[in-house]
């Protein structure tokens, strides 16, 4: 069988390093808000060119913080997209703001500029692109529109760590951006973890202090916050693995290569990356028409796949409540129908990226 991701393989890789970490952690016999997390937020920072990291407890909690750090609430509307994981929208629920979704560019799969204008009304305060599967949103336009409409721009990060739009890392065009390092990310902790990152002092200490209880200074709250932080052990580990995202991303651009060269009469389409783009090949899906079929197929033949994501966020069940029906989307809605994502990950053997599109080639329709 050959997985969809493995995490184990790339943990071996770095196994003297990540033990060394946590005796580190364990010797210094401090878990919550000390000199790991310090250092982590300082190095991510850097690694981003950005001035402020804020370490939290996950990618959902980073998008509800900095939503919440920017003022917006009840009454208020956040523009996302619909083909996005749903932990995108949690955290913009959880702020009480109202979700409004627009499609997206049929190349990319990432929020179409040219929908947002129509979608603002004057409730709208933020705008949420999403660089999904780790290919950077169009954000020259998105940002334009902001400016020109008076609305903050909070990135979805969670799949793009080390993703770059026109040469520059994801993570700081917009007022402030969320990251989740949820395992199986590109950088991804030995357990739950988010940031939240900013250009902005002022968004950085809101979100220093709403994920610490709202605690400004010791024991002096200025407002109730949450309990949202990312802790010693994760990132210390983190620490660890930033110093290989580089060379890990590199290896996943690497087997993307390969896949598109090997499949390039197979009956799929490969994923597009734009002249302007600089994908990490979060994940690798290939679309076709006959999804279900071509994903039992590769299962008989020992490749395991996902697919991200089945269902587009207006039908879920959770958001039936935005009253959207099915047909208002027809791009995403597509891409819910036809991706299929193919083994993706730093140490997938290259001749298993053959196998797999040996595999896919051999897929004959009916
Ligand atoms: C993983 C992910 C999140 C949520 O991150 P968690 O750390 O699991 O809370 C949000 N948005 C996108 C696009 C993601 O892929």
């Amino acid at each position: 069988m050959i997985p969809i991701v493995d995490m184990k393989s790339q943990l071996r890789c770095i196994e003297s390093e990540v033990r060394t970490a946590i005796d580190d952690v364990l010797d210094s016999g401090w878990f919550i808000m000390g000199k790991q997390l310090k250092a982590f937020e300082e190095e991510f920072a850097a690694y981003l060119g950005v001035r402020y990291c804020v370490g939290v407890g996950s990618g959902t909690e980073a998008i509800h913080l900095a939503l919440w750090a920017l003022g917006i609430g009840p009454g208020h509307e956040v523009i996302t997209v619909p083909n996005t994981c749903v932990p995108t929208l949690c955290g913009i629920t959880q702020t009480g703001a109202t979700p409004v979704l627009v499609d997206v560019a049929e190349s990319t799969l990432t929020m179409d500029p040219d929908q947002l204008e129509t979608a603002i009304t004057d409730q709208t305060k933020a705008i949420v692109p999403v660089h999904l599967y780790g290919h950077p949103c169009d954000m020259d336009p998105i940002l334009a529109v902001a400016r020109s409409r008076g609305l903050a721009v909070v990135e979805d990060c969670a799949q793009a760590h080390g993703a770059e739009y026109r040469g520059i890392r994801c993570g700081g065009f917009g007022d402030v951006a969320a990251f989740s390092f949820y395992p199986s990310k590109n950088l991804g902790a030995l357990g739950d973890g988010g940031a939240v990152v900013t250009n902005d002092e002022g968004l950085a200490n809101e979100c220093r202090m709403l994920r610490n209880y709202g605690e400004e200074r010791r024991y002096y709250h200025t407002r109730p916050g949450v309990n949202s932080r990312l802790d010693e052990m994760q990132a210390s580990i983190l620490r660890v693995k930033l110093r290989h995202l580089d060379e890990w991303n590199d290896a996943r651009r690497e087997r993307a290569a390969r896949y598109a060269q090997q499949l390039a009469s197979a009956p799929v389409t490969v994923p597009y990356e734009a002249p302007w783009a600089r994908h990490n090949y979060h994940l690798y899906p290939v679309r076709s028409p006959e999804r279900d079929a071509l994903q039992a197929h590769l299962k008989d033949r020992g490749v395991g796949t996902l697919i991200h994501y089945p269902i587009p966020i207006h039908l879920q069940q959770a958001f039936a409540g935005l009253g959207l029906e099915a047909g208002r989307f027809p791009v995403a809605e597509a891409a819910c129908n036809e991706v299929l994502s193919l083994p993706m990950y730093p140490t997938l053997p290259l001749e298993d990226v053959d196998r797999v599109a040996e595999a896919v080639a051999a897929f004959t329709h009916g």
